[in-house]
């Protein structure tokens, strides 16, 4: 079995959810226009790097989804999506604090790494090149909001940095952050991981690993500040037992699949 950060995070959130996603098969309804238009995105950053019209790429790549009847969130549309995207890329070019030598081989990267009991776990990680002419992995993120900076040195506890660090060796790790707003911004957020976290990770992975392989699936519900997960948890209808709910976010694919781990590009 090959697994991912999304699989052991989705596990730690609740493992009923884990059981309905990877044994059941119920996936999410991949409607969310953010998610696609991120994909998108770093289809976009990529030619940039590539030294192609990033631009162009962006309107490519999300011009294949302008007639999909995605639910909007507010004052969001396709040509919103698109603007604010383009604003982001322009001002990524212009502040030109992110350098990757040899962009075929340093964008996407595949990590694996060997678990016992003939398991592995695979990452890819966005980019590994230099922010500020600090060599390091990123990761990169689109959103609506800014990303907390204080108190000093919280990016050292984003979980995801951390397996990145545990599965590549990487101390320096940099979250750079497009955030989609009237005046789009960028954060360029570095840390470093220690040692410790990183067998500190590697720990809670095999530990992970080895409940999910003896069937242990207790749901850790929570509908109240600041443990509500239920509330926002696609698999809620399954649950509850209420078949319009299920309707409405989900989708299913009977079984387990070994490509669940394609999962991690859209992450
Ligand atoms: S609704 Fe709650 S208990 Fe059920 S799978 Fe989701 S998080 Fe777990």
């Amino acid at each position: 079995m090959t697994y991912s950060y999304t699989q052991i995070s989705q596990y730690l959130r609740c493992p009923r959810s884990y059981r309905y996603r990877y044994l059941d098969g119920w996936r999410e309804k991949d409607s969310r226009a953010a998610m696609v238009f991120g994909r998108c995105f770093e289809t976009a950053l990529g030619a940039y790097f590539l030294r192609e019209d990033p631009s162009a790429v962006l309107f490519k790549e999300w011009g294949a989804f302008r007639d999909t009847p995605f639910e909007y969130k507010k004052a969001d549309s396709w040509d919103r999506f698109v603007h604010q995207g383009v604003h982001l890329l322009q001002k990524f070019a212009q502040d030109d604090r992110v350098r990757i030598a040899r962009p075929k081989e340093n964008l996407q990267v595949k990590m694996l790494r060997t678990l016992p009991e003939n398991n592995d776990f695979v990452a890819y990680i966005d980019a590994l090149g230099a922010v500020d002419g600090t060599d390091c992995l990123i990761d990169w993120k689109t959103t609506t909001s800014r990303y907390p900076e204080e108190p000093e040195g919280l990016l050292t506890l984003d979980p995801q940095l951390i397996c990145y660090s545990w599965i590549s060796g990487i101390s320096d790790v940099a979250l750079v952050v497009f955030v989609r707003k009237q005046l789009p911004e960028i954060q360029y957020l570095k840390a470093t991981i220690s040692e410790e976290q990183r067998r500190e990770f590697g720990r809670l992975v095999e530990t992970t690993v080895g409940r999910v392989e003896t069937a242990q699936f207790p749901a850790h519900s929570g509908i109240r500040f600041p443990q509500n997960g239920c509330t926002s948890c696609s698999h809620l209808g399954l649950c509850l037992k209420r078949p319009e709910l299920i309707d409405i976010n989900l989708t299913r694919r009977p079984g387990a699949s070994d490509l669940d781990w394609l999962d991690e590009l859209s992450g």
